[in-house]
């Protein structure tokens, strides 16, 4: 980590001598601060990440129960960020093929790709938290500021200035949240954000087992109860359940046999005699779309714009894909000579995160709605759907190109968000 010269003005004493001048401010140093910050950087620009965590946690990130699949696009975002070579191979598993089963039936809806490419990557959360740190650690243009928080924050119209908690004050032409979907800074600079409860815990943990999964993922939807296989290496998995509240708490409270056992039982056996190889994680799940997802000289990034539902492991891809479209952005806005905070600059980033994001977003809501519901008229729709679905190429062709999709291509057309939030929430 590298630090900051505070600004000199030898012509105007009245300046503060220290208050330290960056291009940009990023609030949080998960995987999408960390990121940004790369993105950003590589355009030349200097940055500024405030962290609450210590140096500590942000050096050594410790395993947290999550493994995230990862799209095409993001491995090429996370390549050119430099990060996807710092992951050792035997850390970052793949899946060829998926299956997804509605309560108790032998029918599934089948994803693979019609070439010999993977569907997706699997990489352990804390793996790219190490890589994104590693790439930021060095960089000349960034300075970490663990231990903190924002005071104070001044919007002006040239200018972000932000006063931390340890008295040192920042001024920057841009500030970024990425501060978790639970965005203190989105509500500080006063963005409303539509926040849905699920009602549901997810437990995680990695589990091995006797026989292979032949890198296949499985959904299934029981009656009471979600539970998802996502294919490791070395005959592991991570087991995904998902639960009502009280239910978790009674999981969580089973021994390791107890618990695997259930799992076990619960997937039928399939993957023969399992073994718990990690503490469980449990995860409320509560969904959020920021209305907005700029303000005066202000963005947000990753969770702190839209922090998805698990199920369809969009989370972090999309926290990559609105980098992609920041970067894009800033990057035309230097090339032009514009001020990179301005309005235009930042609404273009907006409109294209929003069509990325949002009908996904909304779809992941219903289905999660639809196959969590356990009411018999609800049943009976599941097992259309899922017919349905596995007969129309249109449909599977949209959760196909999500998937393979590796580039930034044409974003689909933008659905009025607010009204069909509206439609979400009154559901
Ligand atoms: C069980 C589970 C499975 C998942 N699976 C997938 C998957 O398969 N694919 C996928 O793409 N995504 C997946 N995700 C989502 C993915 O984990 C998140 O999208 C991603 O971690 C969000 O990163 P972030 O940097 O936006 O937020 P976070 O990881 O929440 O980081 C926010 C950072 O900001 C810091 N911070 C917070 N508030 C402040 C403050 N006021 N001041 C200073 N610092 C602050 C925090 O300490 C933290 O370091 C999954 C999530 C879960 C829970």
């Amino acid at each position: 980590m590298t630090s900051a010269k505070p600004r000199k003005n030898a012509k105007n004493p009245s300046v503060n001598p220290t208050i330290a001048k960056y291009d940009i401010i990023i609030v949080g140093a998960g995987p999408a601060g960390l990121s940004t910050a790369k993105a950003v950087s590589q355009l030349g620009l200097r940055v500024a990440i405030i962290e609450r965590q210590g140096v500590d946690a942000i050096l050594e990130p410790k395993y947290d129960g999550r493994e995230i699949a990862l799209t095409h696009r993001s491995q090429h975002m996370m390549s050119e960020l430099d990060m996807w070579d710092r992951i050792e191979p035997q850390e970052i598993s793949i899946i060829q093929s998926a299956k997804v089963y509605n309560a108790g039936e032998e029918f599934f809806m089948g994803l693979s790709s019609n070439d010999t490419k993977q569907l997706a990557y699997i990489i352990s959360n804390h793996e790219i938290r190490k890589a994104a740190i590693d790439v930021v650690k060095d960089d000349a243009n960034i300075k970490i500021f663990d231990n903190e928080g924002i005071e104070d924050l001044k919007i002006n119209p040239k200018n972000v200035m932000v006063k931390l908690k340890s008295g040192v004050e920042l001024d920057a032409k841009l500030l970024i949240a990425a501060d978790s979907r639970f965005s203190d800074i989105r509500d500080m600079v006063g963005l409303p954000a539509s926040k849905y409860n699920f009602e549901k815990t997810m437990i995680v943990a990695k589990m091995r087992h006797e026989k292979s999964h032949d890198y296949i993922a499985s959904e299934n939807f029981h009656i009471g109860h979600t539970m998802a296989i996502l294919p490791l290496n070395d005959n592991c998995c991570s087991m995904v359940v998902t639960v009502k509240h009280d239910e978790a708490k009674r999981l969580m409270a089973l021994s390791d046999v107890e618990y695997t056992e259930w799992c076990s039982e619960n997937f039928g056996h399939k993957l023969g005699k399992m073994e718990l190889i990690t503490a469980r994680y449990p995860y409320p799940l509560v969904g959020v779309y920021s209305d907005k997802f700029v303000a005066k000289r202000f963005a947000l990034i990753g969770d702190a714009a839209v922090g998805m539902h698990p199920v369809t492991a969009h989370g972090f891809n999309f926290g990559l894909t609105g980098i992609e479209f920041l970067r894009n952005s800033l990057r035309s806005a230097l090339a032009r000579g514009q001020d990179i905070g301005s309005w235009a600059v930042l609404k273009d980033f907006e409109t294209n995160h929003q069509r990325a994001t949002l009908p996904l977003y909304l779809g992941t809501a219903a289905i999660v709605k639809l196959y969590t519901n356990d009411h018999p008229v609800a049943q009976v729709a599941r097992k259309v759907l899922i017919r349905v679905a596995d007969k129309m190429a249109p449909i599977k062709g949209v959760i196909m190109d999500k998937l393979m999709d590796d580039h930034a291509g044409n974003p689909m057309p933008l659905p009025r968000p607010l009204q069909l939030l509206k439609l979400l929430r009154n559901a």
